[in-house]
């Protein structure tokens, strides 16, 4: 099924905004099989609307808007619509119960024209604003399939990805729509993966396997055509079966989300509580964890214990393990122990967690550059420590390195 996206507002033509609703649907499109043909940008005038329209019906099956669905006499979308399909606008009841709804509980005398922003077409489906006011259109016109969707990013991903992406797989004749399942995973790298998994990559069906690198981060995408998503489910289970058995311990979610908002979320569920001591991290897995909202619930808080006075002085590392001849040094086994357990039990959390390595460039105490160790005291009174030896510059063995502990945690605490 061939797309047209066509993004209204004459701010993209004077190049005031940037069109990231157009690159936003042109990427969900291609993951649910409708191929993007053409993308055109045109601003808010009814009567190159219309021409637009014109145009992308004689080269497109679907036509995708965002933009000017609100209350403005700017907003044409669904004027230029009405007016190229012949068809009037029609008031959408529950969207203006909601609206006037919106405004009665804020005490605010509601303008008439916020009434716009329930108007949709005849015949057409509603799409439903969750996060917004004006109802989206999705509507089928002599062959032709449009959706309209707002223009504030928010409210049409949320449109889109709710309501939206079903209505059209729903629209799809001439193949079966594509559904797709992210898998996370962490503490391997992408070729380790790979690796694992090239028997099943290189045989694939009709489940695609895709390996999938983000920044920091690797995933793989499993793919289908399927009628439904229970269908997608049925057909994606054997090769998902056969993955989570070679890697499971690595794979830690089924969608697109974070370790941090994963072992967070494992936390809360288990009623376990955190803390960190960072020496070579300098506080960055404190910040990991605390990007994610609820954090505060399992985050109790952590020492950033750069210098072996700091270890010593607020942590109670015996200097004599810290320096000297033959002492472990601060990049140790036996540093990393004792940093876990005393943060675990000066905060009074489950989990102490602590980090201490050589993030570089140089090497210190006549250890490599790269080398890492994590300690995790807890929550069952037992400490572990890991070693890992990572290549790369500063900030990228700082960024490995708290994501190592992020991953040990995890280990830790999931259920099996
Ligand atoms: P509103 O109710 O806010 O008027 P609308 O559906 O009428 O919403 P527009 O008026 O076209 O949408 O755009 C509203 C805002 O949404 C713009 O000011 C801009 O910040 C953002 N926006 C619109 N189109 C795009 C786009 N293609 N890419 C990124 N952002 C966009
Ligand atoms: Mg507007």
């Amino acid at each position: 099924m061939k797309a047209e996206i066509i993004a209204v507002g004459t701010e993209l033509l004077l190049g005031q905004i940037v069109n990231t609703n157009a690159q936003y649907l042109a990427e969900q499109c291609a993951l649910i099989g409708v191929d993007v043909y053409f993308q055109t940008v045109v601003g808010d005038n009814e009567g190159r609307l219309v021409q637009a329209f014109d145009i992308a019906k004689g080269r497109a099956d679907v036509v995708i808007c965002t933009g000017g669905l609100g209350p403005t006499q700017d907003d044409l979308t669904k004027d230029a619509l009405a007016a190229y399909t012949r068809r009037k606008l029609d008031l959408h009841e529950p969207s203006m119960a909601y609206i006037a709804d919106f405004f009665a509980k804020r005490g605010i005398v509601m303008a008439d024209s916020n009434a716009r922003q329930a108007l949709t077409l005849e015949g057409a489906d509603p799409l439903t604003n969750d996060a917004g006011m004006a109802v989206g259109v999705a509507l089928t016109h002599e062959g032709t399939h449009y959706m309209l969707l707002p223009g504030p990013p928010r409210e049409m991903k949320t449109m889109f990805d709710r309501y939206g992406k079903a209505w059209l797989r729903g629209v799809m004749t001439d193949e079966l729509p594509l559904y797709s399942k992210m898998l996370k995973f962490a503490g391997i790298g992408e070729s380790a993966l790979e690796h694992a998994l090239i028997d099943l990559i290189e045989a694939q069906t009709h489940t695609s396997i895709a390996p999938y690198a983000k920044e920091a981060e690797v995933a793989i995408r499993l793919t289908t055509r399927a009628t439904d998503a229970a269908q997608a489910e049925a057909r994606m289970a054997a090769t998902y079966e056969a993955i989570r058995e070679r890697v499971g311990d690595h794979l830690y979610a089924t969608e697109d989300v974070g370790l941090e908002h994963v072992v967070v979320g494992k936390l809360a569920e288990a009623g376990l509580t955190l803390a960190v001591a960072e020496s070579c991290t300098g506080g960055l897995l404190g910040d990991m964890l605390t990007s994610v909202a609820g954090s505060s619930s399992v985050f109790r808080g952590g020492v950033i214990c750069y210098t072996n006075a700091v270890k010593h002085g607020l942590l109670g590392v015996p200097m004599d393990v810290l320096e000297g001849e033959g002492a472990p040094g601060a990049v140790s086994r036996e540093t990393a122990a004792l940093l876990a357990e005393a943060v675990r039990e000066r905060t009074g959390a489950d989990i102490g967690v602590a980090i201490t390595g050589v993030a570089g460039p140089d090497p210190s105490e006549g250890k490599p550059v790269g080398l890492v160790f994590v300690g995790i005291a807890g929550p069952d009174g037992a400490t572990a420590v890991h070693e890992a030896n990572y290549a790369g510059g500063r900030e990228q063995i700082k960024r490995r390195a708290a994501k190592m502990a992020m991953y040990r945690v995890w280990l830790r605490i999931r259920q099996p």
